[in-house]
């Protein structure tokens, strides 16, 4: 059942229409007035590629700005999916915090935020919070299924893989679990954000949307196969919500398993300021008591380096990028089969 909500009064506008057939490429137009701009705007690219009858998708990239492979694909669908082939609506949108985007960094260069952390936004806040709102209060309610691509960024590398975003509505979760399956990564990973409500995906699912995540590669930059595994799955997923014919997607693996990161004990925090030497590669079976790394000081070579160990049984499923670390960064995740 959808969530239905009075729209909150936004000053964006578009220039595309979204009940057109055919393929639109434009974008959604937040009025913005910094120093050197009294009367711009801030644009969100969208496109709109439509024909006949069918569900709506929603994908979104550049939720965070330095994760490159859900833009990447989603500017590629933009550009090349023939609107004959489909039956219903794309709305896809590669670049959602455009800001963060052209800064190629995780948080908006223009008010800081994360506009993963933002929802359901705010029509009358900073700019990402306006992103937000108008996802939340325009866009989700035009939709019955959404993707949201990221990958680790700058600070993590991941398995590339889908995520499945838990809910509390048992027909929802049953449907996300087979949408994410059908996407067919290595690994696909229940993953719960430690049930933060102010994310895209949770906002989503809130508003009755069949909801898919991913993380694909990680560190700052393209990866090559988790960008061939994201070409792959879009489609697949595609082709599961009956958008696209199935002939155009890849025959699906079953057997994959799924893994979860159960709660805090997934996480391994740096407890010292200092150099992260982690002990064991992306895929590495590991158990909860196992050193997973030192932190060494070394600056100050007569301190022992601070050892770090795992808190659950799976495999390690997201390592830091950068050495460098200060108590608090997150240095490792590990999933638990499920
Ligand atoms: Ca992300």
């Amino acid at each position: 059942m959808k969530l239905t909500r009075a729209k909150r009064p936004s000053s964006a506008f578009t220039t595309v229409d979204f009940d057109r057939t055919g393929r639109q490429i434009g974008h959604i137009m937040f009025p913005h007035s910094p120093n050197d701009d009294a009367w711009g705007v801030t644009r969100v690219p969208v496109a709109v590629v439509a024909n006949g009858k069918g569900p709506t998708v929603i994908m979104e990239g550049g939720n965070h700005g330095d994760e490159y492979e859900g833009p990447i694909v989603i500017g590629e669908l933009a550009r090349d999916l023939d609107p004959a082939e489909l039956q219903g609506r794309l709305i896809l949108m590669p670049s959602n915090n455009i800001h963060a985007v052209m800064g190629a960094q995780r948080t908006s260069t223009v008010d800081g935020l994360n506009f993963n952390r933002t929802f359901p936004g705010d029509p009358l806040g900073t700019i990402t919070q306006q992103i937000s709102a108008y996802m939340t209060d325009h866009i989700f309610p035009m939709g019955d299924a959404f993707l949201d691509l990221h990958s680790g960024g700058s600070s993590l590398d991941f398995i590339p893989s889908a995520a499945i975003e838990p809910t509390d509505d048992p027909a929802l979760a049953a449907r996300n679990f087979a949408a994410a399956r059908a996407f067919d990564a290595p690994c696909t990973v229940i993953i719960g954000n430690l049930g933060d409500p102010r994310t895209a995906t949770a906002t989503a699912c809130r508003a009755g949307l069949v909801t898919v995540g991913s993380e694909l590669g990680g560190g700052g930059r393209v990866n090559a196969a988790a960008l061939s595994v994201a070409r792959r799955g879009v489609r697949n997923v595609l082709a599961h919500f009956g958008v696209i014919a199935s002939s155009k997607a890849s025959s699906i693996n079953a057997d994959r398993p799924i893994y979860e990161l159960k709660g805090t004990p997934a996480y391994v925090y740096a407890t010292a300021e200092g150099i992260f030497e982690p002990f064991h590669e992306l895929g590495s079976e590991v158990r909860a008591g196992q050193a997973a790394g030192l932190i060494h000081r070394v600056w100050e070579p007569s301190i022992v380096p601070e050892q770090l160990s795992y808190a659950a049984d799976g495999i390690v499923y997201a390592r830091r990028q950068p050495g460098r670390v200060r108590p608090g960064n997150c240095c490792l995740a590990v999933a638990t089969p499920q």
